[in-house]
């Protein structure tokens, strides 16, 4: 019998309706089996661990990504796949996070959770439990199918770096712009292979512990002020920036803005272009001079990196490595396919 190990954070999967305030409170996992009975007629034996305290998913920082991190490490060699229960808002980046802290990762860890909570009639978190346990149980030729951190939400399997939260209010609350899905859920599951992440599963499990936070998002909109822009790259102990540009990587071009920049690229700080087109697409710097002036300045491409990927990234890299060459030649390739380079092409 295949073993999982249910790991339980908060979020709304985990609330149920208290009969007599008719509030919603975080429910005890000890009595999963009474609001999921038919989790006894999968062939997989389950042991859910809460990790305390319960949280709203806004509250994920880098230091939960690290013990989360550690729990899976820890059951690493006991538990044939792990599947971490988590609340919507934050889901993307501590798939993210995860993705990069668990490195050579050859078991399934796969995050879900719900948009309506488990003690609620039309919830969606019913399925989504038994599937991702499905997800975390399945092997092929001796091995898990399934070597790398994912979402399972509403009928389908994510690469974790890939997606972000695109709807608050549909049950299909997750999107991956740049990355096909992995599988398909309907009466029967449809895997798509050939974009499983394929490890290298000669190395062990290393499960890193260090996260550096001085990082900072700017979304560059026409009429930003100099005196905002200055104000970020002032920052005390800043060490990245994510800048998201418009369209395939562009930014003004007025010498002012070309100044900050200049100046913060020679203090060392590694500055990230990411677009802000959520729909698909990365950046190309050099199709237009407005981003080929970034490129000239020093900026790095963030390739189609979701802003959640790459912050989580910068956050890991920032943490193994104080030589800004190193984070910057690490920041452009995919260590965890949670990019891909201009060649890469994907036949569907
Ligand atoms: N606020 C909740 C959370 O992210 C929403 C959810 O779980 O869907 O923890």
């Amino acid at each position: 019998m295949r073993k999982v190990l249910v790991i339980y954070t908060g979020g709304t999967i985990g609330m149920m309706m208290d009969p007599e305030t008719k509030s919603l409170k975080p429910f005890e996992f000890k009595d999963v089996h009474q609001q999921l009975p038919m989790l006894s007629l999968l062939n997989t034996e389950l042991t859910f661990e809460s990790l305390l305290p319960l949280i709203d998913s806004s509250d994920t920082n880098p230091e939960f990504w690290i013990r989360l991190a550690k729990v899976i490490g820890e059951n690493y060699d006991r538990f044939d796949g792990f599947v971490v229960l988590h609340g919507t808002d934050t889901m993307a980046y501590t798939a993210s996070a995860l993705s990069f802290l668990l490195e050579n990762l050859a078991k399934p860890v796969i995050l879900t959770g719900s948009q309506l909570p488990l003690g609620v009639i039309r919830t969606d978190g019913r399925r989504n439990i038994l599937n991702a346990i499905e997800f975390a149980s399945v092997e092929q030729d001796g091995h898990p199918m399934i070597r790398e951190v994912c979402v399972y939400f509403q009928n389908a399997l994510y690469r974790g770096n890939r997606i972000y939260k695109d709807d608050a209010a549909r049950f299909n609350a997750f999107y991956s712009p740049n990355y096909p899905k992995l599988a398909d859920v309907n009466t029967f599951i449809d895997y798509h292979k050939r974009y499983f992440f394929i490890p290298n599963s000669k190395n062990p499990l290393v499960v890193h512990d260090k996260m550096d936070t001085n990082v900072a998002v700017l979304k560059i909109f026409p009429g930003i002020s100099d005196v905002l822009l200055e104000t970020v790259f002032q920052t005390k102990g800043l060490r990245a920036v994510i800048m998201e540009t418009f369209g395939v990587g562009n930014a003004p071009t007025n010498p002012n803005f070309s100044r900050v920049l200049q100046d913060a690229v020679n203090r060392g700080i590694v500055i990230v272009n990411v677009t802000q087109c959520k729909g698909g697409g990365g950046v190309l710097m050099g199709r237009y001079y407005t981003g080929k002036n970034l490129s000239d300045i020093g900026v790095i491409s963030g390739h189609d990196m979701t802003t959640e990927a790459a912050i989580t990234k910068l956050m890991y890299l920032l943490g193994c490595f104080t030589d800004v060459k190193k984070i910057k030649q690490a920041m452009e390739v995919p260590l965890r396919g949670e990019l891909t380079l201009e060649d890469d092409v994907f036949e569907e």
